[in-house]
């Protein structure tokens, strides 16, 4: 698989919003939830956990959407494409969208989460299936999987 090199650019769908990545993602995700089976309008939502600092909104000002918590879901004002969330009482990472990128061709979910709420034909090649979300301590294992498969800019 070859992989784009650092720094990805992205944006919203009509590009009020755009966006950059510095730094490999920390894991890859799919979540099948109904929660992002609703906001993403689709059978499940991506996820790319990009460290803090390796994440920059460099144009536009993103709202808050989504459930409006303590996790909070960020969309372009205009188009309201859903387009990060910043996960609750975590702050070194940010969740983004990854077909927000220019280039999303490299991803590929390594997790999927919440599969009992999958719709029945949903398939996304993950190599981790969890019914709700791994436990806490499981994490660690997931992220060196990950980096060990090779995540982008790091081969
Ligand atoms: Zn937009
Ligand atoms: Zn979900």
């Amino acid at each position: 698989m070859s992989h784009p090199s650092l720094p990805m650019e992205g944006g919203c769908r009509c590009g009020q919003v755009r966006l950059k990545i510095s730094a490999p993602p920390l894991l890859t995700m799919a979540c099948h939830c109904t929660g992002c089976q609703k906001m993403s309008a689709s059978a499940f939502s991506l996820s790319a956990a990009i460290p803090s600092e390796g994440f920059e909104v460099t144009q536009g000002e993103p709202v808050i959407g989504g459930m409006h918590g303590p996790s909070r879901h960020y969309f372009c004002p205009h188009c309201k494409s859903w387009m990060f969330t910043r996960p609750e009482g975590i702050d070194f990472f940010v969740n983004l969208r990854p077909t927000m990128l220019d280039d999303s061709s490299w991803f590929t979910p390594y997790i999927e989460t919440f599969t009992s709420e999958m719709l029945p034909w949903a398939a996304t090649g993950a190599v981790h299936s969890f019914e709700t979300f791994p436990a806490f301590d499981q994490y660690e294992g997931l992220t060196q999987g990950y980096a060990e498969q090779g995540a982008p800019a790091t081969r």
